[in-house]
Order: structure tokens, then sequence, then C-alpha cells
């Protein structure tokens, strides 16, 4: 009998779980809200329900396990929260013991980004390539690298956080404590702060006008701006792929991946940002220009799979087997 797993992408607002076979095929999905402010039990509770109610569906395959992707940093050795601003009271939980209690199955949480990674790919922009980086532009800078078709989870699973790469060391501070992260100049976020900066100098009245639009500012309405040519948006965007080429440069120098991804609801603004990042990456990373010829190729590329690729990787984890003696190793309790 063929196996299928469940992938679970358990959002601060969204709970959503799909049935996904060997092949990544999605089998049966579902959405739900996730209620978090009920507290940590009532969606632990709500979420097993809908698994249930999922698996129950199919017949024609047996279940490999749930991997799980959260908001936040999961310790692999306990399967617990160490820090999740989304979820509040799920720290210092055995979350993954408990569900497996629940639901008798083997389950794998993982960072969302992370999962969202391995979504990529397996399924997604990189799926010829078993090695790649992706760089999630949301609210914040996410990442994840995957090697060899697996997560690359670091000492205690807290790699792959590309966002946190100082890009100016004297610039805007970020909430992880360092000042000038990759996050604060190519996340959502910051879009909106440099466009309010731009507003403050008098410097578009473009961008004046549409922050008092009944929508207000947001990284797509200044994408559109920029696309119309108006010149203090368009400088911002300019920034982002400044900040991204700088933060990409040495990630290639580092790494020499074939591919690396580049996904979230930022990427979108892809044709505002490129040409900056090109530019930069071109001049700052001599691995980039040495892997220009065919066969060796740096590929910088969109992602493909949008929301669902966390969806996919987090389907993905159960599927496969861990690594004895490797990096996966402290994910196998004793
Ligand atoms: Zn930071």
């Amino acid at each position: 009998m063929s196996a299928f797993a469940i992938g679970v992408d358990l959002g601060g607002t969204n709970l959503r779980i799909a049935a996904v076979d060997e092949r990544g095929t999605i089998l049966e999905r579902t959405a739900l809200d996730t209620q978090a402010s009920r507290g940590r039990d009532f969606v632990i509770t709500e979420m097993c329900e809908a698994i249930r109610a999922t698996v129950s569906k199919i017949s024609s395959a047996t279940l490999a396990g749930i991997g799980i992707g959260v908001p936040g940093i999961i310790d692999m050795d306990t399967g617990m929260l160490r820090e999740s601003p989304n979820l509040p009271g799920w720290h210092d939980y055995p979350v993954r013991d408990d569900i497996e209690r629940r639901l008798g199955a083997k389950v794998v949480l993982e960072n969302d980004a992370n999962a969202a990674a391995l979504g990529e790919q397996w399924l997604g922009a990189a799926r010829d390539h078993e090695d790649m980086l992706m760089l999630t532009l949301g609210t914040g800078v996410g990442g994840g690298l995957v090697l060899g078709g697996r997560i690359w989870h670091g000492m205690r699973g807290m790699a792959g956080e590309p966002g946190h790469i100082t890009i100016d060391p004297d610039g805007p501070p970020c909430p992880c404590g360092n000042k000038g992260c990759l996050e604060q100049f190519a996340s959502a976020t910051a879009i909106v702060r440099m466009a309010k900066e731009t507003i403050a100098k008098g410097g578009s009245p473009g961008l004046g006008r549409a922050s008092k639009d009944a929508g207000g500012l947001s990284a797509k309405s200044i994408y559109q701006l920029a696309m119309q040519a108006d010149e203090g948006a368009h400088q911002i965007y300019r920034r982002v792929g400044w900040a991204l080429g700088i933060g990409l440069a040495g990630l290639i120098n580092l790494l020499n991946l074939p591919m690396y991804v580049i996904g979230g609801g930022v990427a979108s603004g892809w044709d505002a940002f490129l040409p900056a990042l090109l530019e930069e990456v071109r001049w700052r990373s001599f691995v980039y220009r040495a892997t220009t010829g065919p066969g060796r190729k740096t590929i910088i590329t969109r992602a493909l799979l949008g929301g669902d690729a966390g969806l996919f990787g987090a389907a993905r984890l159960p599927m496969l087997v861990p690594e004895v003696g490797g990096q996966d190793g402290v994910r196998k309790r004793a």
C-alpha cells in the first residue's frame, strides 16, 4: 500500500492541513482559524480533530506521519517551541509528544520557513536540485537551507536565519538585538518604514498621497507606485534589491549552491528589486561570477508554490527517514 503524510501549516491566524502522497499530490485539504487567543490546548485539540477527520477520508494509503510547520524556534531534541511570538503560551510545553500521544502517529515539528524551503526543494522552484537556500520575504525575512534534500538544522535547530545577516552595521535596530539586519531592508514591514521615512523628508508626493488612501501604505501599493515610475517608491525597491544582493553575495560565496529561491509576499515586487539585487551580487560575489557558464550556473529565482510551500514541506518531513548519526540524529529520542 502506498503511503501519505499530513502536512500542517500552523500560523498565528490560520491553520491549514493537507494529506499529501509520496509524489506530492494533495489528496485532501482543509483550513480553519487558529484562534490562538483561546489558548494552546484549544488549538491543539482543534488541530488534532481536523487531522483525524482528514486522515479518515483516505483509505487507499497508510499514514507515514504528520509534519507541522510552526512560526518560531523549535528545539529539535525536545519537540518544544523555544520562542513563538504568534503562539503565546506554547513554549516549554512538549507539543510534539502531546500531539503524538493524541494521534498515535509520528509527529515532526519544524520551523515554518524551513518547511517552506523544503517544499520548494521537493516540488517547487528547486525541484531539480538537492541543495538550495530559500529566502522568504514577508512581515519579516525568514529562510531555510536544504542540503542533500534535508533541512540543515545546525546544532540546535536554529540554522537558516538569513534575515538577520548584517547588511548595514549602523542600520535600523532589529528586534533580534542587532542593527541593520537584512530584515530591516527587505521585509514588508521595512518597505513601509522606508516609505514613511521618504514621506517625512518630503521625498515623494506619490507616496504621500498613497499614505492617505483607504488601504494605506503597503509593500504592494509601494510596488505599484514603483512600477508607475514614482521615483521615491522606485528608490525603496532599489534599496530592497541592494540589501538582498549584499546578503546573497555573502551566502553565495559561503555556500556555492546551484539555486537560491526568493518567496513570500514581497517577492511579488521581483521586477522592482531584481536589477539592484543582481548588480550587487555581480560585483560582490566572485563565486557568482565564476558560476555563470552552462551546467554550473548559480540561479537566483522566484518561488513557485506560494503559500502552499510550507504545507508541502511539512508533509515531506515524516517521509524523510532520519539519518543515523547525521544531523537529523538530534530529532530522535533515546
Ligand atoms: Zn535581526
